[in-house]
């Protein structure tokens, strides 16, 4: 059975003056519910991940400072909202619900969590609203439990993955890809494998081409036995961070391109939301559902 990681907290009301909208995360689940996408049973609600697993992609001094809550000023200025225990908890269930979610994928082929996609923390520093970076975790995760040899990220939020890309940066069992709003946070990108930085107001032509070129020369060069798919939708036109033009249907498309191929190739895939900031919580939460919907339908 396909499983998705969803914990109540995920939706943590941050406090008055920091309104980022975690309200998407619980409508997500209820849509997803109610348009009979999943039931129930395909939720689960993961632990605090084990911080020996955090310390296989974070340094221990990082770590350390952030469990103790001793973050430096600038350090918490850069994460983008207060520090509070909950929102460290927060962190560490979305953690293991990214890890779990990519032991089930290696037997249903494909799994998700409903949040996740925190790429911009590296491996000593948080940034942008993300405190430990899921993916980058579960992936060394894989790589020390033997699970996978060769992973492949594939992070299309409009936003580059730059701790991805500085955590595995002298790491040739992962291959990060990221393909992003070149003129957009963060503004000082690190060095990923692929970074395909695009112009302002690129649509749904230009998007969708070079993604399928990319996809496919990465696929075949690369083989993957294992794909993250950071699947953020602030690639859309209406979104107020973005700066792209991505239609909702290119969206869906975009999603399907990177499915189809881990279909072909046989590879398990495991799904983390990302961004998304449209005005409008409507078509943020209808393009995320319609990510789901694009994997059941092509796995
Ligand atoms: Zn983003």
């Amino acid at each position: 059975m396909l499983k998705v990681a969803y914990h109540p907290i995920y939706v943590h009301p941050l406090p008055e003056g920091h309104r980022f909208p975690m309200v998407k995360y619980e409508l997500l689940y209820k849509q997803l519910l109610y348009q009979g996408v999943f039931t129930t049973d395909n939720f689960f609600e993961p632990e605090k991940v084990d911080e020996d697993h955090v310390l296989l992609a974070h340094s221990a001094d990082y770590w350390k400072r952030l469990k103790a809550m001793e973050l430096s000023y600038q350090e918490i200025r850069r994460i983008g909202f207060p520090l509070t225990e909950q929102l460290i908890e927060r962190e560490l269930r979305i953690v293991e619900g990214t890890i779990l979610s990519s032991l089930s994928a290696l037997n249903e082929g494909v799994s998700f969590n409903i949040a996740g996609g925190t790429h911009h923390s590296g491996s000593n520093w948080g940034e942008g609203f993300c405190l430990l970076n899921d993916q980058a975790i579960a992936a060394a995760y894989l790589l020390d439990k033997k699970h996978s040899e060769k992973i492949l990220i594939i992070d299309l939020d409009v936003h580059q993955g730059n701790g991805t890309a500085e955590i595995f940066q002298n790491n040739c069992q992962v291959f990060t890809f990221s393909m992003h709003c070149q003129n957009n946070f963060p503004f000082k990108k690190e060095v990923s494998d692929l970074d395909v930085g695009l112009p302002d107001k690129t649509g749904d032509d230009k998007y969708l081409e070079l993604l399928d070129f990319h996809l496919k020369s990465l696929f075949s060069r690369e083989q993957p036995d294992f794909v993250f798919y950071l699947s953020g939708v602030d690639i859309l036109a209406s979104d107020k961070l973005g700066k792209l033009s991505v239609s909702e249907e290119g969206c869906q498309q975009r999603d399907s391109l990177v499915f189809q191929y881990c279909k072909e190739y046989k590879v398990p895939v495991q799904v983390s939301m990302g961004g998304g900031y449209s005005p409008q919580l409507r078509a943020i939460v209808d393009a995320h559902c319609n990510t789901f919907k694009q994997a059941l339908r092509v796995f």
